[in-house]
């Protein structure tokens, strides 16, 4: 008779893969290491000669699985191969990256306009590192070229577009070229268009940066961030964002990495929805003799509707506006908003209303804040998918409560 282990033994011995079929749904693999057959095998594979899974922070297959996909997503049909890792968060995904590329002396030249976040990033945890920040209005690109010319420490060229939360755009072919002309990098941040809408491979964009949190994901339950670039090398066992990410220990995890990817199966669908509604949402507000002006890229008042046409499919679910009776009337709207909810993220299936000035750009400074139209009065829209009446429906009684 074959002799068992002894029960103890039994509780603490892993079990084999129990699998007998293909599981149809990507599986979530909860584990911090992975086994190795032999001694070799793991030798080949901690030396990059073997492909295959070390520990956690370096890699797992659910997180590698949904960064491929996004990298697809970015890649497809542009003809540019691109390869992606998953992080903790989209500040994991920005702050790798700076500490991957750059170095102590080298600037950053960036849009005063970025996600509160990021300008935060910069200034506050890289700037005491002696990574200078220098923004200036990226619409200019005569002025963008003559500053990257003169200053060599200008390494990376970082952008938003469209950017939180008047929806400005900026021009990628004509600054992924500026940068590649002069021997620098490009980044821009694509959260609020997603790959559906928007694919900056197109443009040369070296680093494609996102905060999965939002539209990627779409159901507002778990946060994580991306980074997708054809530099596929840095992203690899070995290469400097890849040591980056494991040296930072910046990576994601598979349960939030398994959230992204069953939000992102239904990507097209709701970035169309979102684009729709937010279109609908958008004109009533223009049209509204109470709303002073609104944001959004899609309207052919914006300022920069025709680059947002150059180097969009649709105009995605973000907008903002400001009443006539700026902060006061900002207040009374956002106390009456009924069907909308009040919470500080966007992408979601669900209509969103935020007040930059006091909640997503608390910490920008006064100054910054109003150069780049971010005014006390403005407030800020995640148009959902749900019916568009029952939006417009929610935004004329709080009109109407003002
Ligand atoms: C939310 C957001 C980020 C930061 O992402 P987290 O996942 O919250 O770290 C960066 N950029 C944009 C445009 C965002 O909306």
């Amino acid at each position: 008779m074959k002799k068992d282990p002894h029960i103890n033994s039994i509780c603490a011995k892993e079990v084999t893969d129990p699998r007998t079929t293909r599981p149809h749904i990507l599986p979530i693999y909860p584990t911090s290491s992975f086994a190795f057959e032999t001694i070799d095998e793991g030798i080949e594979i901690f030396s990059q000669k073997k492909e295959g899974h070390v520990y956690g922070r370096y890699g797992n297959p659910t997180m590698e699985a949904v960064a491929g996909k996004i990298a697809r997503l970015e890649s497809a049909g542009t003809g540019v191969e691109a390869a992606a890792l998953l992080f903790s968060s989209g500040q994991a995904a920005v702050s790798t990256m700076v500490a991957a590329l750059l170095k102590t002396g080298d600037k950053i030249l960036t849009q005063g306009n970025l996600y509160g976040g990021t300008t935060e990033l910069f200034t506050k945890l890289f700037g005491p590192f002696g990574v200078e920040t220098i923004m200036t209005d990226l619409h200019d690109l005569n002025r963008v070229e003559e500053v990257v010319k003169k200053d060599e420490h200008i390494r990376l060229l970082y952008f938003e577009t469209p950017a939180n939360p008047t929806l400005a755009c900026v021009d990628m072919e004509a600054l992924a070229s500026i940068a590649h002309r002069h021997g620098r990098l490009s980044a821009v941040d694509n959260t609020f268009a997603t790959p559906y809408l928007q694919q900056p491979l197109r443009y040369g964009v070296d680093f494609i940066v996102h905060s999965t949190t939002k539209f990627l994901n779409g159901h507002g339950n778990s946060i994580a961030g991306a980074l997708v670039t054809p530099h596929t090398h840095q992203m690899r066992m070995g290469g400097a964002v890849w040591q980056a990410m494991k040296l930072a220990g910046t990576n994601s995890n598979p349960w939030d990495a398994w959230l992204v990817h069953n939000g992102m199966k239904t990507l097209a669908l709701r970035m169309e929805r979102h684009s729709a509604n937010a279109k609908s949402v958008a004109l009533f507000l223009e049209n509204d003799p109470r709303v002073e002006r609104v944001n959004y890229c899609g309207l052919p008042s914006h300022p920069d509707f025709a680059i947002a046409k150059k180097q969009m499919r649709d105009f995605g679910g973000m907008l903002s506006f400001e009443l006539k009776d700026g902060l006061q009337a900002g207040i009374r709207f956002m106390n009456a908003i009924r069907f909308c909810t009040l919470a500080p993220t966007l992408g979601d299936v669900d209509t969103l209303i935020l007040h930059p000035a006091s909640m997503s750009h608390l910490n920008v400074p006064k100054e910054v804040r109003l150069e780049n139209g971010i005014t006390d009065g403005l407030i800020r829209l995640s148009v959902g998918i749900e019916y568009a009446g029952d939006i417009i429906g929610d935004m004329q009684q709080a009109l109407e409560k003002i």
